[in-house]
């Protein structure tokens, strides 16, 4: 008989309890992996068998029932098909920003507790106070800086970049610097929480892991109400938060034939309504309205 060790029971002896380990070959237990089976009623004084099978066949029926459906769809295309499909019944019609919400994975910004409302018309948290926008109003300020005078319509086979260079005040979590940079030679954009802007960096770095030709978009750390000189002029400015009034910097950023589009309180009641506000050739202003809106508040300074 072979023997694991030195123990003192022999086969002849079956009924005897082993005293102790190493057990002899014919006495351990043998557990079939096909199928769970019954667990043995424990009997007074024997030990309950461990039956590591059973365990992970429950680990897997665990997972199946709570498990988030990433990778069940929400690497798909179609998941964010269906989402431009919704924009367009809402009004959205430029052929670029549609394909820029077709390319960016909004469910890689959001947290993994929040993954599957990533794709619904919704503002999601993303901490410090903070949400990422809704797609409905993101994707109507991106079309109203794509349609400002003067942008000729794309020419077919040429890559189009109607923002040209880009200002965007507040990153958040980067899913909107994301899709600029789809519609733009170059994106900067600010933030002022440091823990904000560091996460928007993470994203968007994991998101250049998918993208073989990344797009140009900076992300600057540091009070977007002085805008960014160093890289002035721009051609587009787009505000994720709204304030009182529109600072004084970011107009004088804004390049001849530009557009800015900002939440803006207004004077009485402080609800906000989304500005536009275009820098004619000749240099001179033109204020328009386009609804009310509901941004995070404007402040200034970094934290
Ligand atoms: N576009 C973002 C949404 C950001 S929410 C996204 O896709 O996730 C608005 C952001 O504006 C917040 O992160 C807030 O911290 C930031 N913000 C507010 N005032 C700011 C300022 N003066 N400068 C830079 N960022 C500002």
């Amino acid at each position: 008989m072979a023997r694991l060790g030195g123990d003192t029971m022999s086969a002849s002896q079956p009924d005897r309890k082993p005293r102790r380990f190493p057990l002899q070959l014919d006495q351990v237990a043998t557990v079939k992996s096909a199928g769970p089976r019954p667990a043995p009623a424990p009997q007074a004084g024997s030990r309950e068998l461990l039956r590591p099978q059973a365990h992970l066949q429950q680990a897997e029926q665990d997972r199946r029932r709570h498990s988030t459906p990433q990778g069940v769809g929400l690497d798909s295309i179609h998941v964010r098909r269906r989402m431009v499909e919704r924009l367009m019944l809402d009004g959205i019609s430029h052929p670029h920003v549609l394909d820029a919400f077709a390319r960016v994975p909004r469910h890689l910004f959001v947290d993994t507790a929040l993954v599957n409302q990533a794709y619904e018309d919704t503002s999601l948290p993303i901490g410090l106070g903070q949400t990422i926008s809704k797609p409905s109003v993101v994707a109507a300020m991106m079309q109203l800086l794509c349609v400002r005078p003067g942008v000729p319509a794309p020419a077919a086979g040429t890559p189009h970049r109607p923002l040209g260079v880009c200002l965007e005040i507040g990153s958040g979590c980067g899913y909107q610097a994301a899709l600029l940079g789809h519609l733009s030679r170059r994106v900067v954009s600010i933030e002022r929480l440091r823990d904000l802007h560091l996460k928007a960096r993470a994203n968007l770095d994991t998101l250049r892991q998918h993208l073989p030709e990344w797009p140009d978009v900076r992300l600057v750390y540091g009070d977007g109400m002085i805008g960014h000189a160093p890289l002035a002029p721009y051609d587009t400015i787009i505000a994720a938060a709204g304030g009182a009034a529109l600072p004084q910097a970011w107009i004088d950023q804004l390049a001849p034939g530009g557009r800015l589009v900002a939440p803006l309180e207004e004077a009485r009641g402080g609800t906000q309504v989304l500005t536009i506000l275009d820098r004619l050739p000749d240099g001179s202003l033109q204020h328009s309205r386009a609804g009310a809106v509901l941004f995070v508040p404007l402040k200034s300074g970094t934290t």
